[in-house]
């Protein structure tokens, strides 16, 4: 039902709550309080220590209204509450003196301040002590100008009269102890009481648990037909031939996983994690490889025009006899000449930015599209991709690990293969905290390293739209200071208004050492990959989110020598707990943990985009316990075919 159906909602709220993201009735009922104001607890005015929330009991002594200083029109009520003397303190709201009466007792809500024996409100709600309706839990919700919380309560009171029919299975409530929808909604937003609403919450979070991963679930037993790309063992064997180093357990796990999705009839729907380093790319060449073997294209997506050169280069080293490889980005200049020869089929393998997402681009024979970093990219730039062709096999790559039961949640729809070892060799990154003051202890160490022959990077924060110019400055001039001070070095600067054939040529030039250094953003965060650069020294860190920070420090500790990752920031945040994690572990498992716990999916993970995955009422962590029931209960009800069909037809009539 359409919200304008329901009494009070005319044109104009209607349009405020739409921008609210209300629109129907069910948008409303499931429009949860962000908070309570539990009016029903009445302080007594002499246990106060400090301050706290609650109602008093206070007769009105006196009522006064002065202009302030800055203008404002204060209303000033002196009260009195069980022989301390308080005063109650209104801004700009002289009119709220006709609703009160000298010598009545009135409830007051909100924070009291107390200091000896007297006490201070500001702003508090109240209403005459007759009104005993007064003192009950109300909820409080996020609101929009226009729309007030009182309107809010009104609209889902009224909801809540109507019939609600339940959503869930009735033999999970029953097995779980949930209470019923209706009941459960009636109690998020107008509480009975504390136990109620404890079992309210549970049930809606399970609810919510329960309607999302089924949804993927959904999606996923759909086995839709995809293309088949039947290689042989010779193929295998050619490629196995062609790489310079023996595949890790993970890695050979994870070719045997996706080659068979691929020879299959079903379409592949895959997701490849493993931590920074562990060696996806050329997981995703030998798939790469099989496709072209067997007479169809692949594209390969990437964040950054960097990375699509670096991949291009390992493609190209490896697969040039066999497969014709090109680049589209951005800064492509034969753009036309390169969609002819992806249409015709004259390019196997194309390999770039979100540029192949153009409607331009179409191609002869896609059957795999692989997508890397996938965190970077919306849910619409991926659905662009995959539109090129629906049958073509498809996989993700992620270098943000998460936690098992986690992707059993957030990639419910997907297959998932982890990639758990690193490449032998690889080495412990030393990371250390550094100060902002003290970094000419800094870089005295990193001039060891330099005379050594090693390299390094040195990372400011990324520019951005509106700090374009100001922070192209200021790397520039950081650069320059750098640049003095070791001036014994050569040291080279990359940023975003560098064009990408200069980046590429720098890029080039550092991994030939013809640098010592690399000043740069956070461009080079997702992939670049310069075996001899053994320092990263990460400036701001403060800024980044763990995962990020994982990932720029993954850039070095590729050598044989002992790499080493500076993180340096502000005084105040040395002492930090959040870095200090990253200085603690090297495992982007628990990295990522802990991100997520801090920072939460969206931001980690890149779902804002995601629409459908923000959770309402459900909490990753706070609520393992019953997302793991609810994966149990959906796998129990899944197994079951025939209950399970339904259960689907009959949910089409209840939701
Ligand atoms: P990521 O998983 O972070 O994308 P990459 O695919 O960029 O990692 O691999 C990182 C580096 O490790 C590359 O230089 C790659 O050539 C190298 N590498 C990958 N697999 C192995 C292996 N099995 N043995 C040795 N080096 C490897
Ligand atoms: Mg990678």
């Amino acid at each position: 039902m359409k919200i304008n159906k329901i009494k009070g909602i005319g044109p104009k709220k209607e349009k405020i709550l739409n921008e609210m993201g209300i629109s129907e009735d069910i948008d409303l009922l499931y429009y949860f309080p962000r908070k309570y104001l539990d009016k029903s607890k009445i302080l007594q005015i002499d246990k106060i220590r400090g301050f706290e929330i609650g109602t008093i009991i206070c007769t009105i002594i006196n009522i006064k209204t002065k202009k302030s200083f800055n203008g404002k029109e204060l209303l000033t009520i002196n009260v009195e509450s069980q022989g301390n003397i308080g005063e109650i303190i209104f801004f700009n709201a002289s009119y709220l003196k006709d609703y009160l009466k000298f010598q009545k007792d009135y409830f007051f809500y909100g924070r009291v301040e107390k200091s000896g024996k007297y006490f201070k409100m500001v702003h508090p709600e109240f209403a005459s002590t007759e009104k005993k309706d007064f003192l009950s839990v109300e909820p409080s919700y996020p609101l929009s100008f226009g729309i007030s919380q009182k309107d809010i309560r009104k609209f889902v009171k009224s909801l809540l009269e109507n019939e609600i029919k339940e959503n869930l299975p009735l033999y999970f409530i029953e097995k779980n102890q949930l209470i019923e929808r209706k009941y459960a909604l009636k109690n998020i937003h107008f509480p009975e009481n504390r136990e109620i609403y404890k079992k309210a919450k549970k049930r809606l979070v399970y609810e919510e648990f329960f309607n999302y991963i089924l949804g993927n679930r959904l999606i996923k037993l759909q086995t839709r037909k995809g293309i088949s790309i039947k290689y042989t063992k010779e193929d295998i064997d050619e490629i196995f031939s062609l790489i310079p180093f023996q595949l890790t357990k993970g890695q050979l796990n994870a070719v045997d996983e996706i080659s068979k999705d691929l020879k299959s009839d079903n379409k592949m729907n895959r997701l490849l994690q493993g931590d920074v380093g562990s060696g996806k790319t050329i997981v995703a060449l030998i798939a790469s490889f099989l496709a072209v073997k067997r007479g169809y294209q692949v594209a390969i997506m990437v964040p950054t025009e960097i990375l699509s050169m670096q991949h291009y280069k390992t493609f190209y080293d490896i697969l040039n006899n066999i497969c014709r490889i090109e680049i589209l980005n951005g800064s492509t200049k034969n753009k036309e000449d390169v969609y002819n020869k992806i249409k015709s089929g004259n390019i196997d393998i194309i390999i770039g930015t979100h540029a192949l997402i153009q409607e331009k681009v179409s191609f002869k024979n896609l059957a795999l599209i692989i997508t890397d970093e996938q965190h970077r990219f919306g849910v619409d730039q991926r659905k662009k991709l995959t539109d090129k062709n629906r049958k073509a096999n498809y996989l993700i790559m992620s270098a943000t690990p998460i936690p098992r039961t986690m992707s059993l949640v957030l990639y419910s729809d997907l297959d998932i293969t982890t990639i758990d070892d690193l490449p032998k060799g690889r080495q412990k990154v030393e990371t250390a905290i550094f100060n902002e003051n003290k970094a000419d202890t800094l870089y005295k160490e990193i001039k060891k390293q330099l005379v050594k022959g090693n390299q390094g990077y040195i990372i400011f924060p990324l520019i951005e739209n509106s700090e374009f110019f100001k922070d192209v400055k200021s790397i520039d001039e950081s650069a320059k200071e750098i640049k003095e001070k070791m001036s014994e070095f050569k040291i080279a600067t990359i940023h975003g208004n560098i064009n990408s054939d200069e980046r590429e040529k720098i890029v080039i030039d550092f991994k030939n050492k013809k640098y010592d250094i690399l000043i740069t953003t956070t461009v080079i965060e997702v992939g670049i990959d310069v075996e001899n650069a053994n320092f990263i020294i990460i400036n701001n860190a403060e800024r980044y989110g763990l995962s990020q920070l994982h990932q720029l420090r993954g850039r070095v500790g590729r050598g044989k020598e002992k790499a080493y990752c500076f993180l340096v920031t502000k005084g105040e945040y040395a002492e930090n707990e959040r870095l200090k994690i990253l200085a603690e572990t090297t495992d982007g498992f628990l990295i990522s943990q802990k991100d997520l716990q801090i920072r939460g999916p969206g931001q980690v993970l890149g779902m804002k985009q995601h629409g459908n995955n923000n959770f309402l009422i459900a909490d990753f962590f706070r609520h393992s316990d019953i997302m793991q029931l609810v994966i149990k209960d959906l796998d129990f009800l899944i197994e079951r075919k025939e209950t399970f069909d339904e259960f689907l037809q009959d949910r089409l009539i209840t939701i």
